[in-house]
């Protein structure tokens, strides 16, 4: 999953980077509006973090833009403690929820996995596809109920294949998805993930087929 944060303030904005990469988020960060509404022209986050008081342009105007163009993707504004009426007007621009500075690492993390959730999966948290599922608050897989043992990259992989079984996924938009601008990938990193993924699952039933020169398909599961 990939966000992007905007933040003018470089010690709030490297805090909130080193948080969620923590666990496991690819983050991208930039800290003015006008090269925040060039990035988000170009690239799909799955959350975007947003601070109002930005040089350039201020995040209403980033926000108004993003809206404009009709993205969906879930908008999380980064409010004063006292600025209802920033809120409201941030609300009714088309954010999805607000939270008021200063505010508590934990809040921010549980509002992050709420946000994602609803963007991706229309509220259920849970993926499915045969005996496999996983859960992508969680963070876990499991296999006939049975919990299986992945890494979080490999969670990573598993889950953009998943929500998009039964089509094919090219490596850079799985490496998309894993990591962020200063996050070197390893060209055979997406290879490993997959390979341990097989072994893994294959056992089960669960099948990702190589498209030679295309990509990665998790096969359509047989009973459902
Ligand atoms: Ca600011």
């Amino acid at each position: 999953m990939r966000i992007l944060i905007i933040e003018d303030d470089p010690v709030l904005a490297d805090g909130l980077t080193r948080s969620l990469r923590q666990s496991d988020y690819a983050i991208d960060c930039v800290s003015d509006g006008s090269e925040a509404d060039h990035v988000l022209l170009a690239q799909n986050y799955d959350l975007v973090i947003l601070d109002l008081g930005l040089p350039k342009l201020d995040g209403f105007e980033v926000l108004r833009r993003l809206r404009r163009r009709g993205s969906k993707t879930p908008v999380l504004i980064l409010t004063a403690r006292d600025a209802l009426d920033e809120r409201v007007k941030g609300l009714d621009l088309g954010a999805d929820d607000y939270l008021t500075k200063p505010f508590d690492l934990p809040e921010l993390e549980a509002r992050v996995r709420a946000l994602i959730r609803r963007g991706q999966s229309g509220g259920s948290s849970v993926l499915h596809h045969g005996v496999l599922s996983l859960d992508t608050v969680g963070r876990r897989a499991m296999l006939n109920d049975a919990p299986v043992e992945l890494s979080a990259r490999e969670l990573g992989v598993l889950e953009v294949l998943m929500l998009r079984s039964g089509r094919v996924v090219n490596k850079e938009q799985l490496a998309e998805q894993l990591y962020g601008w200063e996050e070197e990938v390893g060209a055979n990193a997406i290879e490993v993930y997959v390979h341990r993924l097989r072994r893994k699952l294959e056992p089960a039933g669960v099948v990702i087929r190589t498209i030679r020169g295309l990509g990665y398909l998790l096969e359509k599961a047989p009973n459902v």
